[in-house]
């Protein structure tokens, strides 16, 4: 490699770092005040919270540092196949606490602080969310990072370094604001700057077509734009230190040879804005979940951090294999996360095509050899297609690209299917019934090798629905990579208690290999063991009655049942349905005889709604109003308790996960791809009240469905409301509670001063043909909950059947799907213990 300084001893490299030793508190705290006094310039009389925060983070940072690099070289040296997971979001959360564990500095780092007296509950806090992403999308990318790092399969995650992160959601007068997530303030000590790695990226402008001097067409891209996109790299250490990988996260900076023209001119104002209009490309991260919002920027967005990663994937390759372009398809996997990334086929294309003038034929070939494309919704809301007008005018030889690929595929069609120009027509990539649209998800499947879907349900349904052509065309192309989630932080991390019970109770090892916890099974059925694990999960839900008290100014009882629901607020995942169940519970609380034998219940919700997405922001404001009646009402208080907890993020859902024991699921089945909020839950020993939908289908497999609440409609069941007709009025007239709990939704029952408030859901729900069939599951729902009632009641089967759901969740460890995604989909191994441990299994 390219070092200028290749005689450099090894010693001066790896000297000065002596690791510090696992119980060695003197020697970290030793770290921890050098830092303190180098990279702050502070002493410890006059170190705030944060400075402790920033000083442990580098300290912690120096450790990991060691490994990641060793790694990087390694994996350079061994010139193994690198996976390349392309991903417009990363939901990472705090790094802090993960990155202790992962070095095993954990304990020690605690005992440093309770020697110094100083809270390290406090410390950690200090640090802002990495909250780069919206939700489920997100955070799986940051599951599958963490699963990659510890198995060693060499690779990097691509992204945004987006400068403001999902908002933050306060709610005021009853109802959500969003404000801008400043989390750079004071500073990330977890990323590395690097301006060695810069690519620009161009947009606009014509195409030149010519021949050159052997006759041969060429295409010469005169773009009007360009700016640069600027490499910001974070560490992902392995849990146990055996490896690491980069995400590299691409920040936008103006390109300034480009405004040397207007410097020159004297237009120097102008010049800075065009620096202020580069850098906007990375400002902010679209708040949508699950919806296609068709702005430009994002466009921009999406091609900026595919083109940019292209660009990088191409120079790695190439210090390695020089321009052997051939080789690509054997060192060199990418994954996309959904379609915003799509257009890295065509990117890839135009690298190979313009720039290193391959055959059109050849560069072909390495794209489907190189790309494969995870689907993550049917809505057809959420399904990217871009307006053709829109390619024209930023990104054209990008079009010219997708036409010829068109063009090449469609007359593949036509070979294999003769005549039938309708398939033609369903098949293009280009949408032409009405203003004609690139369909981004056409393009990601004929460039990929693989497609998949994140569920048996989903994969399933793609194949029958959305992409049933292209499976009878392709059989096999698409396959089923189930979601998972990390149990480092899911379990280990979040639940620390009952990481140490288990640990204490099987031994270690389940933290890398989640099947493990089978041998809890046996201790379902013994009562010290049960009374344990009850007590933690007690426990839990004191900390988190402690945080609603004083954090929110909220009452909520801990000897309650804890009914969770925490997720995006989406209509399909209809927390519309929890809202009516808490009326009806309600509604039955203020008539006296029910007050009987009840069991008090806490109905926890958290989540943010898309700023313009108006029906969600109104179920919060139902929420919300709904809690104010419920909480203050005598005859409903003690035994109906509701709870918003507000701005869900990471390090929210570590603190309300461990308290939860019941988890709603209860999306359209159909509708929710996998979930992986399911298996969050289930894993720290909740039950799951659900539809048959998503993963959700799949925990039942292993949990067994007597240890599961099951209710509503099935994925056909639904289809066949959609064939044969579905009338909401019908079944409202025809349920008594139901149409009481929606007249009061309808009549300002929680909304006294504006009555028609809450009109908009009402309607939906009934004139509005209520798309997702809360009216159809509500009956089902409730005789449901009145089952999870009676099964709380007993309390030592209600525990064993927790139990019984962490043993038998190892199935959704994210490093059981990682492994998968090796092997059928990459052709890559882990080159960790815990990869070859689980291999062998
Ligand atoms: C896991 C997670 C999600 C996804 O939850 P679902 O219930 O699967 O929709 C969303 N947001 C955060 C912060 C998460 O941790």
């Amino acid at each position: 490699m390219d070092s200028p300084f290749p005689s450099v001893p090894q010693s001066l490299v790896t000297d000065g770092w002596d690791p510090v030793a696992q119980n060695d508190i003197d020697a970290f705290k030793r770290r921890l005040f050098s830092h303190l006094k180098h990279s702050r310039a502070k002493n410890p009389e006059t170190a705030t919270s944060n400075d402790w925060y920033q000083v442990t983070a580098l300290a912690v940072r120096d450790m990991l540092v060691e490994t990641w690099m060793d790694s990087v070289r390694a994996a350079a040296h061994a010139d193994s196949k690198q996976v390349y997971y392309l991903s417009l979001e990363f939901l990472m959360g705090r790094s802090l606490e993960s990155n202790l564990l992962a070095v095993g500095m954990w304990d020690v780092c605690l005992a440093t602080f309770a020697d110094m007296g100083l809270d390290f509950g406090g410390i950690k806090t200090e640090e802002p969310e990495a909250a780069l992403g919206n939700g489920g999308l997100g955070r799986l990318a940051a599951c599958f990072m963490d699963s990659m790092a510890t198995l060693g399969i060499a690779g990097v995650g691509y992204g945004i370094h987006y400068h403001h992160g999902m908002f933050r959601q306060e709610i005021r007068d009853g109802q959500q604001i969003e404000l801008p997530e400043n989390w750079l303030t004071h500073g990330n000590p977890w990323e590395f700057e690097r301006p060695e790695y810069t690519h620009p990226i161009r947009f606009g402008g014509w195409v030149e077509q010519g021949q050159d001097a052997l006759g041969r067409p060429f295409f010469r891209w005169h773009p009007a734009e360009e700016l640069m996109a600027v490499a910001v790299d974070m560490a992902v250490p392995g849990y146990g230190g055996f490896s690491a990988n980069s995400i590299r996260l691409w920040a936008a900076r103006a390109s300034h040879g480009f405004d040397l023209v207007q410097f020159n001119k004297g237009e120097y104002l102008d010049a800075v804005r065009a620096e202020v209009d580069s850098e906007s490309l990375s400002r902010v991260l679209y708040p949508n979940d699950s919806t296609q919002q068709g702005r430009i920027l994002r466009f921009k967005q999406e091609y900026f951090f595919s083109s940019a990663s292209l660009q990088d994937i191409l120079r790695r390759f190439r210090r390695e294999q020089d321009d052997d372009f051939d080789l690509m398809p054997q060192k060199v996997a990418i994954q996309l996360n959904d379609t915003h990334p799509a257009i890295a086929v065509a990117e890839l294309m135009r690298l190979l095509l313009d720039e290193h003038h391959c055959p059109w034929a050849d560069a072909w070939t390495i794209c489907k050899g190189v790309f494969s494309y995870t689907n993550h919704t049917l809505l057809p809301e959420a399904l990217e297609t871009w307006p053709v007008a829109v390619f024209e005018a930023l990104l054209p030889r990008h079009l010219q690209i997708i036409y010829d690929i068109n063009a090449v595929f469609l007359a593949e069609i036509r070979q294999l299917r003769p005549g039938d120009d309708d398939l033609v027509r369903r098949m293009s990539l280009i949408d032409e019934s009405g203003e004609r649209r690139v369909r981004m998800s056409h393009l990601a499947v004929v460039g990929s090798h693989h497609v998949n879907g994140v569920a048996n349900l989903h994969t399933e349904l793609m194949k029958n629905g959305i992409f049933a052509d292209f499976e009878q065309l392709y059989p096999g192309k698409i396959v089923n990579k189930t979601n998972g989630i990390t149990p480092r932080r899911w379990l280990n991390q979040a639940n620390r208690p009952l990481a140490r019970l288990i640990t204490h109770s099987i031994g270690d090892g389940w933290q890398t290999n989640l099947d493990r916890l089978r041998a809890l099974l046996p201790l379902a059925d013994d009562s010290a063991f049960r009374d344990e694990f009850l007590s933690i999960k007690q426990a839990n839900k004191r900390r988190l009655a402690l945080f609603a008290s004083r954090s929110l100014g909220a009452v909520i009882h801990p000897d309650s049942l804890f009914d969770v629901q925490i997720k995006r607020i989406h209509e399909y995942k209809r927390q519309i349905l929890n809202v009516l169940h808490v009326i009806t519970r309600y509604n039955r609380l203020c008539q006296r005889q029910f007050r009987q034998n009840v069991v008090p219940r806490t109905v926890v919700f958290a989540g943010k709604a898309a700023p313009g997405y108006v029906l969600a922001k109104l179920t919060i404001r139902l929420i919300l109003a709904v809690a104010d009646v419920v909480n203050r009402d005598p005859r409903s208080r003690d035994a109906l308790r509701v709870l918003f907890v507000p701005n869900y993020d990471v390090s929210t859902a570590e603190l309300i996960i461990p308290a939860a024991e019941l988890s709603q699921q209860i999306s359209t089945a159909g509708t929710e791809a996998s979930g992986t909020g399911n298996m969050k839950l289930a894993l720290n020993g909740a039950l799951t009240i659900g539809t048959r939908d998503g993963a959700t289908i799949e925990i039942a497999e292993e949990v067994g469905e007597e240890n599961l609440f099951f209710f509503g409609l099935s994925a056909d069941q639904v289809a066949a409301t959609v064939r044969d007709g579905y009338d909401p009025w019908a079944i409202y007239r025809d349920n008594h509670e139901l149409a009481e709990a929606l007249e009061m939704v309808r009549n300002g029952a929680f909304s006294p001063g504006e009555p028609d408030a809450f009109k908009p859901l009402f309607d939906s729900l009934t004139s509005g043909g209520d798309r997702y069939r809360v009216l159809a599951d509500y009956g089902d729902y409730i005789a449901c909950q009145d089952r999870v009632d009676a099964a709380y009641l007993q309390q030592g089967d209600w525990t064993r059947k927790a139990i019984l759901t962490v043993a038998r969740m190892g199935k959704f460890s994210a490093d059981a799907t990682i492994l998968d995604y090796a092997r059928e989909i990459w052709d890559v191994h882990g080159t960790s213990p815990y990869a070859l441990g689980e291999q062998r299994n």
